[in-house]
């Protein structure tokens, strides 16, 4: 057992004021990963500091016209807000496609985003694992790695980043909005989340002492022609193996603005904006969803049980446009 104390914070001010004052302290929101990470013995804060009633649980009008999440509204309520579902329906679908209806009940936006690896050597606090005690080597690499990275890996962690929701976020351009010490901050989505480089165990660019309040969503949502696309072991209640997010703006069959986002295959959500280009003025059509799906996994490296993310990931690719081109939703 590990000792810890428990406060709750009642404004922002004092949330930043209390973990600047502990550095072996942990916000926590809806502890659906954190409370885990602790049994395992994988995190041992010597401090919680409760920041579930702080009031950022709200979805409101942010500027040029887009929508800004509040870092405590729960997941379910990201889904099934009637304004998500009719502007950003892609990122109401990637939420849906993860953990159970319970789970989403609890967990946060803030908390989505810090969620930590599910690799399965991080989590056994009895195998050596550079993310949870830098320095020691990765099991993985050499061991089970089915579930693991392809890109951007390094040779210290190929873990991936388990969120759905992020992928979606990533492919909308979302903006985390974030405050410190030193007063507020934003970060563009796609320099939130870090590769594992040398090191893995940050998993983020957010400061120790800065609490994530919220998270913007441009105005553009892509209603019309989005696909989020989770391939996991069971149909519910698992991670993905590969997911994409796909966004398309159209003019009949033409192509005129592409986003793309894959989970499961990276230590962050991957984007690759000059594969994205390829589709600029293209035609709808699986000859040219494939170039791209060649071009986006061009560097995929296989680490024996994870090789066959690499065609899996294509594939994935092909048919998550195809949707989003002539049927959108999930599938
Ligand atoms: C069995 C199971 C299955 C799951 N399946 C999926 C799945 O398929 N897809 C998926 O996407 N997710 C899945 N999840 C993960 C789930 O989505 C996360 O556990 C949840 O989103 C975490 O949110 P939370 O509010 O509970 O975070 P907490 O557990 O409270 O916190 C997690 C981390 O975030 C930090 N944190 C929280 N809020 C803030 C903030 N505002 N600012 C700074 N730091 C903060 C905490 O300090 C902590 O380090 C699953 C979880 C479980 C247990
Ligand atoms: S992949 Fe990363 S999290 Fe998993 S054992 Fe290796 S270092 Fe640890």
């Amino acid at each position: 057992m590990n000792r810890f104390t428990y406060t709750r914070a009642d404004d922002v001010a004092s949330a930043v004021r209390e973990i600047t004052a502990d550095g072996s302290a942990k916000f926590i929101a809806g502890g659906t990963n954190l409370i885990d990470l602790m049994k395992e013995n994988v995190e041992r804060p010597h401090r919680l500091i409760d920041i579930s009633r702080l009031a950022l649980n709200e979805i409101n009008s942010a500027g040029g016209g887009g929508l800004r999440l509040g870092a405590l509204v729960r997941n379910s309520d990201v889904a099934y807000n009637k304004e998500i579902e009719r502007r950003y329906p892609l990122l109401s679908k990637a939420i849906l496609a993860g953990a159970s209806p319970q789970l989403r009940n609890m967990a946060t936006v803030g908390g989505n985003l810090m969620q930590r690896t599910r690799c399965c050597y991080f989590y056994d606090a009895a195998t050596p694992c550079n993310k949870r005690e830098p320095e020691t080597s990765c099991s993985a690499i050499t061991g089970f790695n089915r579930s693991h990275a392809i890109l951007g890996t390094s040779e210290h962690c190929i873990a991936t980043h388990p969120s759905d929701m992020c992928v979606a976020l990533a492919a909308l351009e979302a903006v985390v909005r974030v405050t410190g010490p030193s007063g507020d901050r934003a970060i563009n989505f796609a320099e939130f989340h870090r590769l594992s480089g040398d090191t893995p165990n940050i998993d983020t660019n957010l400061r120790a002492d800065e609490i994530i309040t919220g998270v913007d969503l441009p105005a553009k949502g892509f209603p019309e022609h989005y696909s989020y696309l989770k391939i996991r072991d069971r149909a519910s209640y698992a991670f993905a193996l590969v997911s994409v997010a796909a966004a398309l703006e159209m003019d009949g069959d033409t192509i005129t603005g592409a986003r793309l986002a894959l989970g499961g295959v990276a230590h962050k959500p991957w984007r690759d904006p000059q594969a994205e280009t390829l589709l600029n003025g293209q035609r709808a059509t699986r000859e040219n969803f494939q170039r791209v799906a060649d071009s986006l996994l061009r560097d995929a490296k296989g680490y024996g049980h994870n090789s066959f993310k690499i065609e899996l990931g294509k594939r994935a690719v092909v048919r998550g446009l195809s949707k989003a081109a002539f049927g959108g939703g999930q599938s």
